[in-house]
Order: C-alpha cells, then structure tokens, then sequence
C-alpha cells in the first residue's frame, strides 16, 4: 500500500491498492471517514493508476464536499479510537465499555459519556507515553492538561507545562505517541531547530510518518461532535 495525495487545498490522501482480481482502475470514497481507495489492476503501473485519480479530481472533491460536516456521536455510528472504527452499542450498567471493535455506552446522555470515557483514556495513553519520553529525556515535566483545541495537537510551554488535544486519542496509538514526544522534546528544545527534530527522533524514532498522518488526517479527528449543537 502506498501513501499519496493529490495536491491542492486542502491535499487529499490516496490510499493505494494493487490488486491481482481489479480488472480496471477505480475508486472509492469511505462514507465512514472520507478515504479515497485508488484499487489498479496487477498489470498496471502505479503512475497510470494516479494519473487516473488526477483525471477525477473534481469527482473526488465533489464527492469529499457532499459529506455532512461533521458526525453525530450515537448508537449505530461507528467512531475511530485508537485507530480503529468501532461501532457504538447500548449496553445496559453505568460503565463505558471498549470491547474490540465495539464501544459499549449506557443510553441518556451518550454522547457526553463517551466523550468522558475518552477523555480518560486519552490522559492515561498520553500520561504513559509522556512520562516513558521525559525519563528518556531525564527532564520532568510540571502537568499534563487535555483540551479541545482546534489549532495545535499539544504544546510544551517553558515551566514544562504540557497540554493535548484528547482527541488524539481517535487516532493511531503511534500519532498520539509522537506528538508526546514532540512536546516532551521542547522541554530541552524550546524550538523547531535540527537538534529539537533530533531529540524526537532519540525519543520516538522515525516521525515523518507520524507527522503526515496528522497533517492528512487531522481534520477527520474534528469530525466527530460530541456536544448538541448551540
Ligand atoms: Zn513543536
């Protein structure tokens, strides 16, 4: 599988199938999250495939721009939480419960639940992976606060105060993981420098990955509202 996007704003990330039963180039967009899947035949080289998706570009926008703005959070929705779709189930008890690609909520008020549950969930992974990262570092940190902030994933600021969106927690254990190690990383770099980059990569390892993902998909995390509309 390959990563690409078509340029243009904003970029459109193209997930790419080879495969041996495609008898032509298609495409697919995902109601569930907006994915566009570009399948191409064995046969066919990649550049043909991607010249094929350039074609149908004002298809591909058409389409991204028909989806409803945001989801609703309810039962018989799916959700992303650590990456993967899970649907939304009532389930009797007064505990959310996450079980494989299911969440299990208690029906009144569902919406606020889950938003508590992954707020909590979200503190704990990013505690975790902050706490590991700042021993790695040998520098503490003061406090980790979590917000709903539309701007930036987390900041660092210079008492080694820390905060992250919790929404992070909707995507992919390793994007939430990077970005607590970039802000982990300005403890000792307050700066985008070379050398702060390099302490993230001591820390974390590889990020580009990371760091695209965020860039191509960090708005489908926005997506989701958890609140009745004003
Ligand atoms: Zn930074």
């Amino acid at each position: 599988m390959g990563r690409h996007a078509l340029p243009g704003t904003p970029p459109v990330p193209l997930t790419l199938r080879k495969s041996a039963q495609a008898r032509r180039i298609s495409l697919r967009i995902s109601q569930l999250d907006g994915r566009v899947t570009l399948t191409y035949p064995k046969g066919v080289p990649e550049a043909e495939a991607l010249d094929f998706a350039h074609q149908k570009e004002d298809w591909i926008r058409g389409h991204l721009q028909d989806r409803p703005d945001h989801e609703t959070v309810e039962f018989g929705q799916s959700i992303s939480i650590e990456g993967k779709a899970r649907r939304i189930v009532q389930i009797s008890g007064r505990r959310v419960l996450l079980k494989g690609d299911e969440i299990g909520v208690p029906a009144g008020a569902e919406a606020r639940r889950l938003a508590r549950f992954l707020k909590e969930l979200a503190r704990d992974r990013l505690t975790g992976a902050c706490d590991d990262y700042a021993a790695m570092l040998g520098r503490p940190y003061s406090s980790i606060t979590l917000r709903d902030t539309r701007s930036r994933w987390g900041s660092c600021s210079s008492a080694g105060a820390l905060m992250f969106s919790w929404r992070l927690i909707l995507a992919p254990p390793e994007v939430l993981h990077y970005v607590a190690a970039h802000e982990v990383a300005h403890l000792i770099e307050m700066n985008h420098s070379p050398a702060f980059w390099a302490q993230v990569e001591r820390i974390f390892g590889p990020y580009k990955e990371a760091r695209r993902w965020l860039r191509d998909n960090g708005a489908e995390l926005h997506r989701y509202r958890f609140e009745p509309a004003a």
